[in-house]
């Protein structure tokens, strides 16, 4: 790259919805900030949902001008598809890191996003975007709404016929591009690697990807999402529209069984606003949430979960203990009844495993001259969680979002601002 900047006043790592707010944050306070993010676009999870609860405003309305202000900001240079591999603390204000660009096999300067590559494209393999419920080609551009929106090749199933190279109206194609890693210095770091979802394939006994009508609460973000891949809701397993639907709260949370005993804090709240949509989108079906304890805990939520009752969503205070599947592809529902102490068993067309969040611990072997601190559940240990909490064990690392632990997208936000103005203190000191 001409005339590439190799040092900045602070690195970000992660562009979800906290890394922008604390780029942003920083870059209008005229620091020079690097943000790195290994998906093909930045928005994180948070540019895949549908609404938010508990207002229901639309999410993608809401973090698309932050994403392209991100991109716009001439203080922030992005690196798409890009991994840090290694930070160094070599003194105070004095970070260098070691940064890996994969190709997109694109060029970035030339692609229009016109996305003329992809009907020619012979290769059609799961869209991680849509999580797994459509076919994407194996040269894409990752989402309508993604930034940049610019094409990708997925080298790993391309079978390199060429077809998008013809077919590319702006010649954009390239496959001489080769993975470039590069070291860059910093003053300070930003973490703001977000969190991973659980894999429900980890408990059999729900029949998870056995199952094809059993989709995760994230699969079902998108059904609902205004990006959506059907025009409607449809049960994968034959495209019907679903008149019965379950959702199983606390999949893969509060479980000492799956190594995760903690609450995720989003998943009755997302669920309860899900369920609410669902009631619009499908008037006619019935939804009913099997939970442990509701946590309705911040403002507006218990309302919120008062609207879904009063909405006709169905409560049931039960354990699910299994799930099997009838010839029809209907799923029986196995459960303990905690208000009557009874096993029983239920039918539903469509079940939602509300699944949850857990730590994006991979960070941890970035840093390797001062190891960067966890807590008991792998996420990034807060020194001083109630005074300080953006503060990690290394001084001039700082922590943003739902890598120190699970929270909802207004506590990231509020989490970023602490984490820019702490690393704004600390770069101040360097004037
Ligand atoms: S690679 Fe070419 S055809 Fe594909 S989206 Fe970009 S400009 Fe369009
Ligand atoms: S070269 Fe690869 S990405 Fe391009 S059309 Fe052929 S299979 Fe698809």
């Amino acid at each position: 790259m001409e005339n590439e900047v190799l040092s900045y006043d602070a690195l970000v790592i992660g562009g979800g919805i906290a890394g922008e707010e604390t780029a942003l944050n920083l870059a209008k306070m005229d620091y020079k900030v690097l943000l790195v993010e290994k998906e093909l676009s930045i928005g994180g999870k948070m540019i895949l949902l549908s609404k938010v609860f508990p207002t229901l405003d639309c999410a993608a309305c809401i973090t698309t001008p932050k994403v392209s202000e991100t991109a716009r900001h001439p203080n922030i240079t992005i690196f798409t598809g890009s991994e840090v591999k290694g930070v160094e603390k070599k003194g105070e204000r004095n970070f260098e890191a070691r940064i890996l660009r994969q190709p997109r096999y694109v060029k970035e300067d030339a692609c229009t996003g016109c996305q003329e590559c992809e009907p020619v494209c012979p290769v059609v393999v799961k869209d991680q975007y849509q999580f797994n419920l459509v076919g994407r080609k194996a040269v894409f551009v990752p989402f309508s709404i993604a930034n940049p929106r610019i094409a990708a090749i997925d080298i790993e199933n391309c079978s390199l016929c060429g077809a998008c190279e013809r077919a590319c109206p702006a010649d954009a194609i390239d496959f001489s591009q080769e993975p470039e890693e590069k070291t860059y210095q910093f003053k300070s770091v930003v973490v703001a690697t977000g969190y991973k979802l659980f894999d429900p394939i980890k408990m059999p006994r729900y029949g998870y990807g056995k199952y094809k009508n059993i989709i995760t609460s994230m699969q079902m973000e998108r059904e609902l999402a205004p990006t959506r891949p059907f025009n409607t809701i449809l049960r994968p397993g034959d495209g019907k529209m679903p008149d019965n639907l379950a959702y199983v709260l606390c999949t893969g949370s509060r479980d000492h069984t799956v190594g995760n005993p903690i609450c995720s804090q989003v998943c009755c709240m997302y669920s309860i606003k899900q369920a609410q949509l669902l009631m619009g989108a499908l008037p006619m079906a019935d939804v009913t949430i099997y939970y442990l304890h509701i946590r309705s805990f911040g403002k507006g939520f218990n309302e919120f979960y008062e609207t879904a009752k009063g909405m006709g969503v169905e409560f049931v205070k039960g354990k699910i203990g299994k799930i099997s599947e009838k010839e029809n592809g209907n799923l029986v529902l196995r459960y303990d009844d905690i208000e009557t102490g009874q096993v029983k068993e239920v039918e539903h067309d469509m079940v939602v495993l509300s699944v949850g969040i857990l730590a994006n611990d991979e960070i941890g072997q970035v840093f390797k001259t001062q190891k960067l601190e966890f807590d008991d559940y792998r996420y990034v240990k807060q020194i001083d969680e109630l005074k300080r909490p953006a503060m990690t064990n290394i001084e001039g690392v700082f922590v943003a979002g739902a890598a120190s632990g699970p929270m909802d997208i207004p506590d990231s936000i509020l989490s970023a601002g602490s984490a820019s103005s702490e690393a704004a203190s600390y770069l101040a000191l360097t004037e």
